[in-house]
């Protein structure tokens, strides 16, 4: 267990989140539209964004029509604009425009799941929370840290409990660097990997 953590954080020193953003409110926003797409389309798209939209009235004021059509480039782009929309929306009129900073206020956003909330809490709000994206669970899973048939929930829990509470925040973008970079879904660098003695995957396939 703690060779396995040692080595991503051997691996992965310098892991930080990769969704450009200059506030807790960008922040929300860039993780909504991550969505079933990668960080680098987030941050092609948001590049622009940004510039039109600054805060949650910007998105209040214009068509749904108009931010439809400026979140065409990424997928999901309807269902995208209309939890924005509703989340801007929740922010202004119940929160005086600034992004709460509790798990449970944030999961009340549309669109807002409890795997966004805990990236808005710990890189916003540096407050340790370990959200459980594609790579947390798939690496979770082959190195034992959790079950194959555990959800997200249990693979969470499990996290919380094995990994000291100081480390959450910065080792939850260590694991997301070594499933995107190094464990990959599909071609995973075993070849190199010095995890290979603790990891499942073999016996996945
Ligand atoms: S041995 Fe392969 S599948 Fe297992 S942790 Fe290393 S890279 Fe991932």
């Amino acid at each position: 267990m703690n060779r396995v953590i040692n080595e991503i954080e051997r691996m992965f020193p310098n892991a930080k989140c990769e969704l450009n953003h200059s506030n807790e409110f960008e922040l929300v926003i860039a993780v909504m539209l991550s969505a079933q797409t990668t960080d680098a389309a987030v941050n092609k798209l948001t590049k622009d964004l940004f510039k039109k939209y600054l805060e949650p009235t910007d998105y209040l004021m214009v068509s749904d029509n108009e931010l439809e059509s400026d979140l065409r480039r990424i997928g999901l782009h309807r269902r995208k604009a209309a939890s924005i929309k509703a989340a801007s929306k929740m922010i202004f009129n119940d929160y005086n425009g600034v992004v709460p900073n509790t798990r449970q206020e944030l999961m009340k956003l549309p669109g807002v799941g409890r795997k966004t909330a805990n990236v808005v809490l710990g890189v916003a709000f540096d407050i340790p929370a370990i959200p459980v994206d594609t790579h947390v669970e798939r690496v979770s899973k082959r190195l034992g840290l959790a079950e194959q048939d555990d959800n997200v929930l249990v693979v969470e829990k499990k996290l919380m409990g094995r990994i000291p509470k100081s480390k959450w925040n910065k080792l939850h973008h260590q694991m997301i660097f070594f499933g995107r970079y190094h464990c990959l879904a599909r071609k995973p660098h075993c070849e190199v990997c010095k995890l290979l003695e603790y990891c499942n995957y073999i016996s996945e396939k």
